[in-house]
């Protein structure tokens, strides 16, 4: 079975390599906290001390970071992992990026001779521990098919979509429609509860309505519990948010309802939400209005 090293095992990557050490996968791995690495050196997985150890002896290394700044620091410079990846091996970034900074991060890749697929994901932590992520690939397709049984230990939905960055565009505008769907669910529950609606049942009847959406299961999960711990955190949303609006400035598309909604993340990343779930923007509208929509529960 292919060596892989793992970088970056946050709220996603700590339950992706999990995945991969269940489908029976050495896993060298390395994360800035520590603690992070223990856990899933207690899973099995073997510690590394930086990108490069994770890298050396291994045929492919999975990064899943913030953004693309945390994934060039791991990618460059003595202790990277192009500093220990063989020549003709392979990175699977799994990260949120831009799909510009895709292609130069591909390039880069390239330039040590090794390849480099962009397959961000969808499906939050849920599908992350699940194994049912869907994943948005972009790059060379003999490489896409020969690590399909890797992206299948991890996912279930597995697309090449283009060249590189591909992946990376699909996920923009997964990232706009969660977005504006969070921001929408949490001004009309507000408004609802407001008017004397419960928060309960309006999850209950709506939600297999023409308005149904799969951010509905989030506000069961944190608004109605009052409960805001990530989750996919206000900042990552508002990191995505971002390379949407540039993007939409380099080519011109007018983004009026995304505009407003980065406004929310910026709300709520002023009152001290940066690092929570981003239902938080729920908090904002609570905040303004004095409502407290888990609160307003009434049945069960
Ligand atoms: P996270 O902040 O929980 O995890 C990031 C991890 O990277 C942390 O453990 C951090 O210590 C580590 N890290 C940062 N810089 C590092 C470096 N230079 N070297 C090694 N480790 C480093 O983030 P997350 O929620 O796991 O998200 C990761 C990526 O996946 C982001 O791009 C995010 O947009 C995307 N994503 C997240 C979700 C979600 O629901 N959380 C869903 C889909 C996609």
């Amino acid at each position: 079975m292919k060596q892989i090293g793992f970088i970056g095992l946050g709220a996603m990557g700590r339950h992706v390599s999990a995945n991969l050490l269940k489908a029976g996968y050495p896993l060298k791995v390395y994360d800035i906290s520590t603690a992070a690495v223990e856990e899933l050196v207690s899973k099995g997985a073997v510690a590394a001390g930086c990108a490069k150890e994770a890298a050396e002896g291994s045929d492919i290394v999975m990064t899943m970071l913030p953004n693309a700044p945390h994934v060039e620091a791991a990618m460059t410079g003595p202790d990277g992992i192009l500093a220990g990846l063989q020549a003709g091996g392979t990175i699977i970034d799994l990260t949120t990026l831009a799909p510009g900074e895709a292609k130069r991060l591909c390039k880069l890749a390239a330039d040590s001779g090794v390849t480099m697929l962009d397959a961000p994901v969808s499906g939050g932590v849920a599908g992350a521990e699940g194994g049912t992520l869907s994943l948005f690939v972009g790059g060379d397709e003999a490489t896409f098919n020969s690590v399909m049984p890797i992206f299948e230990a991890i996912g279930k939905t597995i697309r090449l979509l283009g060249g590189s960055g591909a992946g990376q565009t699909v996920k923009m505008v997964n990232q706009i429609m969660v977005g504006l769907e969070i921001t929408a669910l949490a001004e009309a529950w507000t408004l609802g509860v407001k008017a004397g609606a419960d928060p309960e049942i309006l999850c209950d009847v709506l939600g297999t309505g023409a308005a149904a959406c799969k951010q509905m299961e989030i506000i069961r999960r944190s608004i109605l519990q009052g409960n805001y711990e990530p989750g996919f955190a206000v900042n990552l949303q508002y990191k995505d948010l971002g390379i949407a609006m540039e993007t939409s400035r380099e080519l011109q598309v007018p983004m009026l309802l995304t505009s407003t909604a980065v406004q929310y993340f910026e709300m709520a990343r002023a009152m001290g939400y940066g690092g929570k779930d981003h239902s938080s923007v729920a908090k904002v509208l609570e905040n303004i209005t004095g409502v407290n929509i888990s609160a307003a529960k009434k049945q069960k």
